[in-house]
């Protein structure tokens, strides 16, 4: 069997209020001059509070960088990597939903190369190993994962390329993962994370790059979503719920960190790019056509995710179970009230004139090349004309 490169933090603190403790997590690692990189929602809000206050106990007065932008861009980690190179600070912490989180990330990396390098000279396949100072990431959306993954997306505002950028220098080295920080998201960007986290997890499961370590995580993970992702739509007051569905989003981020994200990532990318769509929002766009897509090449792998999820039986047939998981993610889909891109509004014109772009740079991230059924250009279009409703 080939042998399985594995990541991690070095230190999670998980449950609620384990925000409080960050303080005492920065300490365990001799730091104490982080730079907290946010949202401008999280500051005004004064929802960043949460995480400054015990800083500020533990005698910390941190600096804050909140012009983190949503799908963040080459541009902004540009400004936030000479903020974080102009002050005097020994760490970066991540506090947010996977936007900030990925903005500090790469504000590390990029602080680490020469000056004028540029965000792209980092994109898969490079190896982007080196950071600056450690990043601590607190996930306030469950979720990307990010807190526990190798990777950072940012796009090149020159080209609208979604950028998946990969290597230690992304790896978190602690996170804080409280599910009291998510009662406040809102239930379109509860259920677009949410079904975020599921695909990380059916992805790394079904990947070419899977392997048992990844498969425990991911199969975990989508035990955890399957029961849990209508109930916090139903009720984002629901405690257990959103603490089962931030473990979820966690384990399936290290899930995928360990073996990979495959096609519905390699086409999601450039939708979010071009169009503006939140990322889990166009992921679930594509996961029942893309699952059709691949589901006779890895029949077993799908029938067993079926039976995690819950939405099929220990003695279905694989063949059955495999039927019942397409099934299931379209009515995942209509119950969650997840738009087609038609319906969100993309122009038909627009999205058609678009595809060999889209389909090209679907290809270059390299995620496709891990699903079961590896696709061509011209299969990524036909999915993507399927997706489009
Ligand atoms: P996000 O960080 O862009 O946040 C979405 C919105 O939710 C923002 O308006 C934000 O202010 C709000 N929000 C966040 N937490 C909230 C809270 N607790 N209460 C109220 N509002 C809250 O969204 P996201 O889905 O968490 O992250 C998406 C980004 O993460 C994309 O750029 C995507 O490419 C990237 N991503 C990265 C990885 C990785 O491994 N690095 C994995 C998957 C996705």
């Amino acid at each position: 069997m080939a042998v399985a490169s594995i990541v991690s933090p070095r230190l999670m603190r998980i449950g609620g209020g384990a925000v409080a403790q960050v303080a005492e997590v920065l300490a365990a690692f001799g730091l104490s001059r982080p730079l907290v990189v946010t949202d401008p929602w999280m500051a005004s809000s004064g929802t960043v509070e949460r995480c400054l206050a015990p800083l500020r106990q533990a005698g910390i007065a941190a600096q804050v960088f909140s012009d983190t932008v949503p799908d963040p861009t080459d541009t902004v980690i540009e400004a936030g990597a000479a903020v974080l190179l102009a002050g005097d600070f020994d760490c970066l912490i991540g506090f947010g939903g996977g936007s900030p989180m990925d903005t500090a990330k790469a504000m590390a990396i990029l602080a680490a190369a020469p000056p004028g390098t540029k965000m792209r000279s980092f994109k898969v396949p490079a190896q982007a190993d080196r950071a600056k100072v450690p990043v601590i990431c607190i996930p306030t959306t469950a979720g990307t994962g990010s807190e526990a993954t190798r990777f950072t997306v940012i796009t090149d505002t020159e080209t609208d390329e979604k950028m998946l950028i990969a290597g230690l220098g992304a790896l978190p080295l602690a996170a804080l993962v409280d599910y009291e920080l998510t009662f406040s998201v809102p239930p379109r960007t509860t259920a677009d994370t949410g079904i975020d986290s599921l695909t990380h997890a059916l992805e790394a499961f079904v990947s070419k790059r899977a392997n048992p370590h990844a498969d425990s995580l991911a199969l975990s993970a989508m035990r955890l979503i399957g029961l849990n992702l209508r109930r916090v739509w139903a009720d984002p007051a629901d405690a257990a719920a959103r603490e089962a569905m931030m473990l979820g989003a966690m384990q399936a981020g290290l899930a995928f960190s360990n073996s990979s994200v495959a096609l519905v990532h390699g086409m999601s990318r450039p939708i979010g790019a071009h169009f503006h769509v939140p990322h889990g929002l166009s992921n679930a766009m594509l996961l029942p056509a893309v699952t059709r897509f691949g589901l006779n090449q890895a029949l077993d792998r799908y029938a067993a995710a079926a039976r995690a999820v819950g939405c099929a039986d220990d003695d279905d047939a694989d063949q059955v179970a495999g039927a019942k998981l397409l099934e299931e993610l379209v009515a995942l889909n209509r119950d969650l009230e997840v738009p087609t891109p038609r319906a969100y509004g993309i122009d038909a014109g627009t999205w058609d004139g678009l595809l060999a772009t889209m389909a090209s740079q679907a290809l270059a991230s390299g995620s496709p090349a891990n699903n079961p059924r590896v696709p061509d250009a011209a299969e990524i279009m036909e999915l993507y004309r399927q997706a489009y409703g």
